[in-house]
Parts: C-alpha cells; structure tokens; sequence
C-alpha cells in the first residue's frame, strides 16, 4: 500500500551561501494492508523528513513514493491534494488550529471532503470525539485554547474518521494520558484490522511494542561522510 525505493532527499540552505545536505539516500521500505511499521532512528536521521516525503510535503530529489499505486515523488498538487482527501489519511504531532471552526467541525471535515451527508459526518466526528474523553461542552469551541492533550485528540479524531486504507501517524500519543493512550491503540489497531496500512514514529517503546509489525531504521538511509 505504501511503497518507498531508492529515495533521497537533499535540502540546499539558501540563507547558508546555498550548502547543499544530503540528508536521505536510498531509502526503501513497503507497508501492506494490515501492517503497521514504525521508524526508528537516532534523532535527526530523518524520520520526520521521510514522513513529509511521502505525505507529499517535500520533494524528492531521486527516487519513488507509491500509495495505493499513485506515484507521489514528482506528483502535481492536484494529484497529491485527491490523494491526502481519498487515501493518506496523516495525523500530525500538532493540530494546526483554525480559529472560530469548533473542534466537532475540525473532525467531521475530512468525511464532508468525501462527500459524506453533513449530519453524518457530525454524528461520526462526535462519536469519536467522545470515544476519546473530550468533554461534550468542548465539541462546539475552537480547539485553539484547548490543552496539548485536548488538541492532540482532535488531531486524532481528525485523522482517523474517514477509514483511510493508508495512514500516517507522528507520535500520536505523546501528550497523552494512560486511558486516552489505550483508546488510541485500539483505534489504531482497528484501522490495521479493515486493512490500514499505517507507517509511524513512535518514540515510546512499549506503544511500538503494542502496534507494529515491525520497524525500520531510518538511520540505515543516512548518507555517511563523503
Ligand atoms: P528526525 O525526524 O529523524 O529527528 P529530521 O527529518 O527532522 O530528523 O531531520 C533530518 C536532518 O535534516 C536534520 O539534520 C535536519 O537538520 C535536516 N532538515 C530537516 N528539515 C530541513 C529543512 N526544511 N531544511 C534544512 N534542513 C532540514
């Protein structure tokens, strides 16, 4: 479902007389339906670089990206925009607020962008919503003043509604506590039992431990010293 061969990446500092850092080479990997596979790696071997690759965000300089067959490295906008609405469902460390849209509107928008009849989507993104313990008198506020742990469970409410058959997910349970954790697991393991294919950074062992199939270090793909 997600397949990744022979990719690089380098970033040129325009601000640093143009210095170019090579900072991925020939990274592969594949997650099947079902699976879910974590990346691992000393900080800064470019996990999170990986992530924004495949979510289309950067640009590869060699190499190919495939979700569910489409060919992302080198994709037009439009082509990666109806993929992230249809099939890479992406549940970010950080919820980017948007101010005056209530956290139940936040959540249900990805299922409006597939169509799904607006009492529905409602319905579905309130279910989740109190799955994951946000208190009801906080579904019609703007998430924007909500706790770190409050917004990362609209985050994940956001990113898990439409039943995506890829997923990616960056720490998703960090600011969480013990019982909102559990629920993410099982929401995760649920998205892997209808097939998800979910590629994650996870910096807590046991929450790897808990959900993936297997890992894959990232620093393998860090180019050593010219
Ligand atoms: P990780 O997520 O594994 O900690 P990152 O992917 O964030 O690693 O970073 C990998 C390397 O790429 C680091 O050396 C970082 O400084 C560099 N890097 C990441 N993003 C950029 C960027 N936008 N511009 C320049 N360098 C970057």
């Amino acid at each position: 479902m997600i397949e990744v061969a022979d990719l690089s990446k380098s970033f040129t500092l325009h601000n640093q007389g143009g210095t170019t850092i090579e900072v991925l080479r020939g990274a592969a990997l594949r997650v099947a339906p079902g699976e879910c596979v974590a990346l691992t790696g000393p900080s800064g071997a470019g996990k999170s670089t990986l992530m924004r690759l495949i979510q289309g965000n950067y640009r590869a300089a060699a190499g190919s990206i495939r979700i569910g067959g489409v060919e992302i490295a080198g994709a037009d906008a439009r082509t990666v925009l109806a993929l992230r609405r249809t099939t890479l469902g992406h549940v970010s460390q950080f919820l980017r607020v948007v101010p005056r849209v209530p956290a139940r509107a936040v959540v249900a928008e990805p299922l409006l962008a597939v169509g799904t009849d607006p009492a529905e989507a409602d319905a579905q993104a309130c279910a989740l919503l109190a799955r994951l313990r946000l208190p009801a008198p906080l579904w019609d506020l703007s998430p924007t003043t909500f706790s770190g742990g409050e917004q990362q469970r609209v985050n994940i409410a956001r990113g898990l509604v439409h039943p995506f058959p890829a997923l990616l997910v960056d720490e998703p349970t960090a600011s969480l506590d013990g019982a909102n954790r559990d629920t993410v697991l099982e929401l995760l393991a649920e998205a892997k039992a209808r097939g998800a294919a979910i590629l994650g950074i996870f910096h807590d062992p046991s929450v790897r431990a808990a959900i993936c199939e297997r890992e894959v270090d990232v620093g393998a793909f860090t180019p050593g010293p010219a």
